[in-house]
């Protein structure tokens, strides 16, 4: 980063973030992308670009856009959200699942959007083939799909299909740098030339037209070349952390499918069990009374694991015994 040759991104652009648009629209697949300061942002630029103005978009109910942007469709570019009801057994929404939604609501769709992997439901894949699959849906209704990807590195080392193959079939694709990849900040909005023609305005309108940023294009380019491939260990590490945790005080570990540990627990204790977990210097997060999250990323390796599965395993014994 301090090595980063830089220019003015408002101006003229910014070297080391043009090296870096380069390499995402190679991986990706797509004519065109652009640098955001965070994945909200560009998101919201998808929206922006792709929706209309008093329809609906249809999307996963527990996914960020719906769960962790503060309303910002409503509020920045005035629709509605419609959550995918989910096919009974499904933990993400599926072609099937988006058809029956798209067909039954009176009021006008204009995008489907999609989350890959779903963070909500647990680092859950969507294959390339049922997204596939979706698009066919949205195509058949006349819909663009955008992929929320901040999380598409780890679909792709857990399929093995390439992000270009995961991305094929949406219009717009966001990914992220500041998640498994490690950058501090970052993250790309890809799509092709025609859909992204507004894209550098709609940044710039939402105040994400940054000057030097190739300072942090860098570190997203070092994510990119260093930090792709072991994610195939952040994906072990959190095998082994189920595997260690399951049934610790009577709490169940989801078997994870990437990098995300979701724990049910007997009582809605969460909050409690936040407190004994950090006490032990373990960081989980909140996700329902009976629900909280770990995830495992680069700074933690298989040792470190091991350490926090026992410090959680105590936590979650500690809450039961204290229960009893
Ligand atoms: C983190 C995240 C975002 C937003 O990224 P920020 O850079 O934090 O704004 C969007 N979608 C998903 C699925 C995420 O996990």
């Amino acid at each position: 980063m301090a090595d980063a040759e830089v220019g003015d991104d408002v101006l003229d652009g910014d070297p080391t973030v043009r090296r870096l648009e380069a390499r995402a629209c190679e991986l990706l697949g797509k004519e065109r992308a652009l640098f955001f300061p965070t994945g909200t942002m560009a998101n919201q630029t998808a929206l922006w670009l792709l929706a209309r103005r008093g329809t609906e978009i249809l999307l996963d109910g527990a996914s960020h856009i719906m769960d962790w942007e503060h309303a910002a469709a409503a509020a920045l570019v005035g629709v509605q959200v419609r959550p995918v009801a989910l096919r009974p057994g499904r933990r993400v929404i599926d072609a099937a699942a988006v058809a029956d939604t798209a067909s039954v609501h009176a009021t006008r769709a204009s995008l489907v959007c999609v989350e890959n992997t779903h963070n909500g439901a647990g680092g859950v894949l969507t294959s390339a083939s049922e997204l596939d699959a979706i698009a066919d849906v949205a195509r058949a209704h006349r819909l663009p799909m955008h992929l929320d990807g901040a999380r598409l590195w780890n679909a792709a080392v857990a399929t093995g299909a390439s992000e270009a193959r995961l991305a094929a079939s949406s219009t717009t694709v966001m990914v992220s740098f500041s998640k498994g990849l490690g950058a501090p900040v970052g993250a790309v909005l890809a799509g092709p030339a025609a859909a992204m023609a507004d894209a550098v305005a709609v940044r710039r309108r939402l105040g994400g037209g940054m000057r030097q940023s190739g300072v942090l294009a860098a570190a997203a380019l070092h994510g990119l070349t260093h930090h792709r491939e072991r994610l195939a260990e952040d994906h072990a590490n959190a095998q082994a952390l189920a595997r260690a945790i399951d049934g610790a005080g009577g709490a169940r570990a989801v078997t994870p499918e990437t990098n995300i540990v979701m724990i049910d627990l007997p009582q809605p204790t969460a909050t409690s069990v936040l407190d004994r977990a950090r006490a032990l210097g373990v960081l989980l997060s909140f996700w329902t009374p009976t629900r909280v999250r770990a995830v495992t990323h680069l700074d933690v390796d298989a040792a470190g694991v091991r350490r926090a599965a026992d410090a959680i395993a105590r936590a979650l014994e500690a809450e039961h015994a204290s229960a009893a």
